[in-house]
């Protein structure tokens, strides 16, 4: 067999192998793991939006190739949504793109404007696409550690002068994965100014924005005057309305980088099944009562979380934003070790923060994905098995 391109031997290492070796070891011996590490919601699609999809499957019309670039009806029901949600106003047709789910999109911006030896500023700890995109498109990445004293916001004024000049893309993501910080718009202000002071593109990820609790309400980075000259959001139905695995997101904001990401992927993607296009607008324009009960189900499972935490011994703030708790390890592990020790001692899944770059490293990431009862017990266990982590 040919040896693999350089660029994808390249690639970090898989962090999670050991881990998942020792799951199956133990689920081959019948024991009943609980995982607390899945990142990808277990409540079910809202039965108004999957009865859309079964409608619009039905239509031959709908059997054909979609167009790359997404249906103008599904790109409109977006602008609309922005206007709402927002007071954000988008030309459907020039600042909007439908994505296979944002995750392509962000992986593929840096395909857009990234070559061999350019930089990209990328958060750690951070969801991993946005490095992993920019290195195989052959970049550096400059990290920008989020750190709990900072709330989790990069501190853009330390950024040595020479790297912020030479870098091309800048990623962001509040409310944000892993961290489950959140931001407001004087951030986004701030960030405005230092791409445009070193013209750099933001790229914004917004997956989580309308999961936030305790009368938070996310703001879009487009929200803020300037935003749309330096940059894009990417934005996904994924989180929202529990649709992970229909692969259906959007980037909106400046025309001419949704012009370049499209011309992108008309060269390489056929778009999004025009039925499941027809079922986001249903999403996005349908009843909204079920963003509320989704939130008040997690915010139930967070304060379980929580007293479970406490019960640890665990001193917390709780984030106001996504599906996770970031929660500092037990002084003395790294966060592998932990895992590790919780899975052999308690048969309970937690996500080491290494995974999510070095920075991350101090941490574990716990989502909030499961059942109450499971949740319990999860905490149940540990609590057996250890009495009290922190001292
Ligand atoms: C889940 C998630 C997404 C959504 O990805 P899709 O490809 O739209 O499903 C994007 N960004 C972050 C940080 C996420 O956690």
């Amino acid at each position: 067999m040919k040896k693999v391109a350089d660029r994808l031997a390249a690639l970090p290492p898989y962090l999670f192998a050991r881990i998942e070796q020792k799951i199956e070891k133990l689920q081959s011996r019948g024991i009943d793991v609980i995982s607390l590490g899945i990142g990808d919601p277990d409540l079910p699609t809202p039965s108004h939006i999957v009865k859309a999809l079964i409608d619009q499957a039905q239509k031959a019309e709908n059997h054909r190739y979609p167009t790359s670039a997404g249906l103008l009806a599904f790109r409109t029901a977006v602008a609309s949504w922005y206007r709402r949600r927002f007071g954000v106003e988008l030309d459907p047709a020039s600042e909007v793109v439908t994505l296979i789910g944002s995750k392509e999109g962000i992986a593929h911006i840096s395909f857009c404007y990234l070559q061999e030896g350019d930089l990209a500023l990328v958060p750690d700890p951070a969801y991993p696409v946005y490095g992993i995109g920019a290195a195989l498109a052959g970049a550096e990445v400059y990290s920008l550690p989020l750190k709990g004293e900072n709330n989790f916001l990069p501190d853009l004024s330390s950024v040595p002068v020479e790297v912020a000049r030479k870098a091309s893309l800048l990623f962001l993501n509040y409310p944000n994965n892993p961290t489950g910080a959140t931001c407001d718009k004087e951030f986004f202000q701030d960030v405005v100014s230092f791409a445009r002071h070193y013209d750099l593109i933001v790229c914004h990820d917004a997956a989580y924005s309308e999961i936030t609790f305790d009368g938070y309400v996310a703001p879009s980075f487009l929200e803020v005057p300037g935003a749309k000259d330096v940059g894009i959001e990417f934005h996904s139905l994924s989180k929202t309305y529990n649709m992970t695995g229909w692969r259906i997101g959007w980037a909106a904001g400046n025309a001419e980088l949704i012009k370049t990401l499209s011309s992108l992927k008309s060269n390489l993607d056929s778009g999004v099944f025009q039925a499941i296009q027809y079922a986001g607008i249903a999403a996005l324009e349908g009843p909204q009562d079920c963003i509320e009960e989704m939130r008040r189900i997690y915010r139930e499972r967070r304060e379980i979380a929580v007293a479970g935490l406490k019960s640890l011994g665990w001193d917390f703030s709780l984030p106001k934003g996504t599906i996770y708790l970031w929660v500092p390890v037990p002084s003395g592990l790294t966060s592998t070790e932990f895992a590790e020790m919780v899975l052999e001692k308690s048969s309970v899944v937690v996500t080491p923060g290494i995974g999510y770059g070095k920075y991350g490293d101090g941490y574990f990431r716990i989502s909030l994905t499961l059942a109450t009862e499971r949740l319990k017990e999860a905490f149940r266990r540990m609590k057996e098995a250890f009495g009290t982590l922190y001292h």
